[in-house]
């Protein structure tokens, strides 16, 4: 299917495989962080309640190796797009499943954190979210209403609501193209954007490692490393030709 009618809203959608090649792991890696842990131990309510010290600890490890990690080549695309495509009139929107800040640091503006920030923290009690300054430790106390031991990552676990999601919802409605990045589609509800956007005439591109989960829902795909494809699909839609 021809992509190329010069779609004049894009909506992007990003997921862990866009920072593997950063050195962030994605779930699947073999020897990555999440081997060492279990998802339900370390990215649920149940887990934060059943041993919150442990989750503040994964969360301090992740939020520690941002400052090993740099962006690469796909994310630094995003951010040419994001700029050229807004400088002749059109409009991206950037979501991303990704807690990392690695969008931003590219230069990237606006990015929708549907999974929330490792950067950041937020009091269970108050609902204040600020830049978390060092580690997050049960000993401190919420900026905000004085309260202590109720600081947490300000990430979305399982079981919770992804954030902004009808911002999210209209853009999604409103794209002439959506294009999903390094993401396996097994986690929703970000998993069902490609059919909700296929339901609604909006053309679909996959730009992954393997065809993801959902591959077969998508009008058109390019598979490779997303430092590569990524940059070459962003550079044939500059030039006209995607
Ligand atoms: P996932 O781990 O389920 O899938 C990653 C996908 O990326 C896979 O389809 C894989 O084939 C692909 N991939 C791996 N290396 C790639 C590469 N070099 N280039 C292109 N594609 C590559 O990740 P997901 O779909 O984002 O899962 C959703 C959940 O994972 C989200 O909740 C997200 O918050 C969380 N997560 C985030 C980070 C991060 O912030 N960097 C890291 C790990 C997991």
């Amino acid at each position: 299917m021809n992509i190329g009618l010069n779609p004049r809203r894009i909506f992007l959608l990003t997921g862990a495989g866009i920072s593997a090649e950063s050195g962030l792991s994605t779930f699947r890696d073999k020897d990555g962080l999440w081997e060492k842990y279990r998802i339900e131990d370390v990215a649920s309510i149940e887990g934060y309640e059943r041993d919150p010290v442990r989750v503040l600890e994964f969360y301090n490890l992740r939020r520690g190796k941002l400052a090993d990690v740099e962006p690469n080549a796909a994310h630094y695309a995003l951010a040419r797009l994001q700029q050229e495509w807004q400088a002749r009139g059109g409009d991206v929107t950037l979501v991303t499943q990704n807690i990392d800040d690695l969008h931003e640091r590219a230069g990237a503006t606006r990015v929708i954190h549907m999974h929330g920030e490792l950067a950041k923290q937020r009091c269970h009690e108050c609902g204040d979210v600020a830049l978390a300054e060092g580690d997050l430790l049960l000993e401190l106390g919420c900026g905000a209403c004085g309260r202590l031991g109720t600081l947490r990552p300000h990430v979305v676990w399982f079981g919770e609501m992804p954030l902004e999601m009808d911002r999210i919802g209209e853009s999604l409605l409103a794209a002439d193209l959506f294009v999903s990045i390094g993401t396996s589609g097994a986690v929703y509800p970000a998993a069902g954007f490609v059919d909700e956007a296929r339901r609604n005439g909006v053309a679909t591109l996959e730009l992954n490692l393997e065809p993801s989960e959902n591959a077969a829902l998508f009008s058109d795909a390019r598979y490779g490393k997303a430092s590569v494809v990524t940059p070459a699909w962003v550079e044939e839609l500059l030039n006209g030709a995607a």
